[in-house]
């Protein structure tokens, strides 16, 4: 299925501008902003890709109309094919001024052009364990706040001050446009896998942001108008970072992203060393790495065994500046 997928994407990019098969490419009449959707920038978040087959597809019949340019990025179509996040390196940390000679790292070095020239770029992403419900990733600012709010993709948000880098040292794709004074999101749809709420989900992004462009650079309706329309976004900021620390550390098994979560709860199985929450709040990216028998990771150790995360004390505007 995920494969079938892959090449029906490469096939319509190719038929289209004879694009590289991890591009496609849509030129509208109508208007000159450039918007780039992502997908699978980590290989085995797949829920979206049926989505963004679907848009190429409709696109290139005439069944859907977009009056900008369009690029539809299938950021690691190779990761796809073998199931796996990544073959090299993680692709969404390697946006940096040298790429890693590796297989993520020239993907990354093919992609800033395409990215250098984006007026919007969305990347679609799903989380490693499940989610209670879709949110928002990145940076609070005032450009960004207004296509996230417009978009309706979440509504939550899980943010820090502008400036604030999601991994020293490190840079992911919408932080590469963001840097260049540009909007770049990120959404976490649903847990990692295809299926067909995602599918829906995610076809209703894409179909809005489209919308949301054409009306923007049309002058029918501003973004900042359509954002009014639209509930605001609830905010949420990490209130603790769990180091892995020992590798016999482990979460009890079926722990989920934004779950709540109370001081000084235990979140380990009984069979091994205590672990708990030091404050109250909702648990995010509980990591679950590959084990032996005994008990201890077997590959690197993760950096945090999870996150809690807070509702922010009001709005970040008014909260950072
Ligand atoms: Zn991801």
């Amino acid at each position: 299925m995920v494969w079938a997928l892959v090449d029906s994407f490469a096939a319509q990019a190719r038929a289209g501008l004879g694009a590289p098969p991890f591009l496609h490419q849509h030129i509208g009449t109508e208007h000159d902003r450039h918007l780039v959707i992502g997908v699978c920038t980590h290989g085995d978040e797949v829920g979206p890709l049926p989505a963004a087959v679907a848009l190429v597809r409709d696109l290139r019949s005439g069944a859907l109309r977009f009056g900008g340019r369009l690029t539809v990025v299938l950021g690691n179509p190779e990761a796809t094919r073998a199931g796996a996040r990544a073959l090299d390196s993680d692709l969404n940390r390697v946006f940096v001024d040298n790429p890693p000679d590796d297989r993520e790292g020239r993907r990354a070095r093919a992609l800033k052009p395409v990215l250098e020239t984006a007026d919007l770029f969305v990347d679609l992403h799903q989380t490693g364990q499940p989610t209670t419900e879709a949110f928002y990733t990145l940076p609070y600012r005032e450009q960004d706040a207004c296509w996230a709010r417009a978009l309706a993709g979440a509504r939550l948000w899980l943010t820090r001050p502008w400036g604030q880098a999601f991994s020293p040292g490190t840079c992911c794709a919408d932080e590469f446009v963001r840097a260049l004074g540009r909007p770049g999101l990120t959404l976490e749809l649903s847990q990692k896998g295809l299926s067909p709420a995602t599918e829906r989900t995610a076809t209703a992004i894409m179909r809005r942001l489209l919308a949301l462009v054409d009306d923007d650079a049309l002058g029918r309706r501003s973004i900042a108008a359509a954002a009014q329309t639209r509930p605001e976004l609830s905010f949420l900021v990490t209130a603790h970072r769990e180091p892995f620390g020992d590798p016999l550390r482990r979460l009890r098994p079926g722990l989920s992203n934004l779950q709540p979560v109370l001081a000084d709860q235990r979140l380990s199985p009984a069979d091994a060393p205590v672990v708990t929450s030091p404050v109250t709040g909702r648990l995010v990216f509980p990591t679950y790495p590959p084990r032996d028998e005994h008990g201890r990771v077997t590959g690197p150790l993760p950096g945090e065994l999870f996150r809690v995360v807070a509702e922010l004390a009001g709005h970040p505007r008014d909260v950072w500046g």
